[in-house]
């Protein structure tokens, strides 16, 4: 299927750590064009089927799915599921037991940042959760952009949220054969989401890509809201290289939270074959 479509498979709803309703984003998608759609939650499938009735409703083309947390390497790396079967009992246990830290890690940075000094962040962030079971970083820096402590949400991710900084807190997710291996349980396509955004060297990224390979991963993303335009023909270039098939996604999060604009976002390169080349 052609590249003429609009294809975005990386989205997110209020079910995890984005702020519209599963319909919602749907509505946002068809707004902007897109024809093929995936909501892709954060360790969570719970707004599949809303999603999926809205998409249908909308006259797109519905691609179930979502994105795992794991630990690679030490560092937190996202595996997206698309086409799978979200009822999957596997697969659902397996995210279950993914999300079972995320309340007492959420407790855990607020204590840090009240450290720094900043009070009350847990009752704060949790104002921005619309799903218990899924406290995310996301919320805590929109409770802190709300507080006047920085401009915009990249912001608290460099002054308090990533490794290194007073409100960081390490944890440990999924494995990658985990991921990978409910993905293809649940009859999915397993895709390293934003490879560029990871701060592994060309060495250990090849070290990822090959065992992803191996545990049956196909695809990468290309082009993604969270790489730089810059990174779209190098990650091209490493899909061809490794015979990897290539996605594309917003990563939509919220209105006027994306990093680039949905309109600026370009099709995938030439060259690349396109993870839904064989669906329609
Ligand atoms: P968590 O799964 O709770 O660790 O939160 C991860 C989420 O934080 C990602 O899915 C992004 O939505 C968001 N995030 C991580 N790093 C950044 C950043 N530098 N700027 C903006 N959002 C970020
Ligand atoms: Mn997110
Ligand atoms: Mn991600
Ligand atoms: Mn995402």
């Amino acid at each position: 299927m052609s590249n003429a479509l609009k294809v975005d498979l990386h989205c997110h709803s209020n079910v995890s750590d984005g702020v519209l309703a599963p319909a919602a984003v749907a509505q946002t998608a068809r707004k902007a064009g897109v024809d093929v759609w995936a909501l892709t939650d954060h360790d969570e499938i719970d707004g599949v089927a809303e999603a999926r009735a809205a998409a249908q409703a909308l006259g797109m083309q519905f691609v179930s799915g979502v994105e795992i947390s794991i630990t690679w390497a030490k560092e937190t790396v996202h595996i997206v599921g698309l086409q799978i079967d979200e009822t999957h009992a596997g697969l659902c246990a397996g995210l279950a037991a993914t999300r079972a830290g995320r309340d007492n890690r959420g407790r855990q940075i607020a204590a840090e940042l009240a450290k720094a000094g900043i009070a009350d962040a847990y009752e704060g962030a949790l104002k921005f959760v619309g799903n218990p079971d899924l406290m995310s970083r996301t919320h805590f820096a929109r409770y802190l952009v709300e507080q006047g402590v920085c401009a915009n949400i990249p912001d608290v991710f460099k002054k308090y949220l990533s490794e290194g900084k007073p409100g960081y807190v390490p944890h440990r997710w999924a494995t990658l054969e985990d991921a990978v291996g409910w993905i293809r349980a649940a009859g999915g396509i397993a895709v390293i989401a934003h490879p560029g955004r990871y701060k592994f060297n060309d060495m250990a990224q090849g070290v990822l890509f090959d065992e992803f390979k191996q545990l049956g991963g196909t695809a990468i993303e290309v082009v993604t809201g969270s790489h730089t335009p810059d990174q779209y023909p190098e990650y091209a270039e490493l899909a061809r290289r490794y015979g990897f098939l290539a996605s594309r996604g917003t990563d939509f999060h919220a209105p006027g939270e994306a990093r680039v604009d949905f309109a600026l976002l370009p099709p995938l390169p030439a060259g690349v074959t396109p993870v839904w080349h064989d669906w329609f």
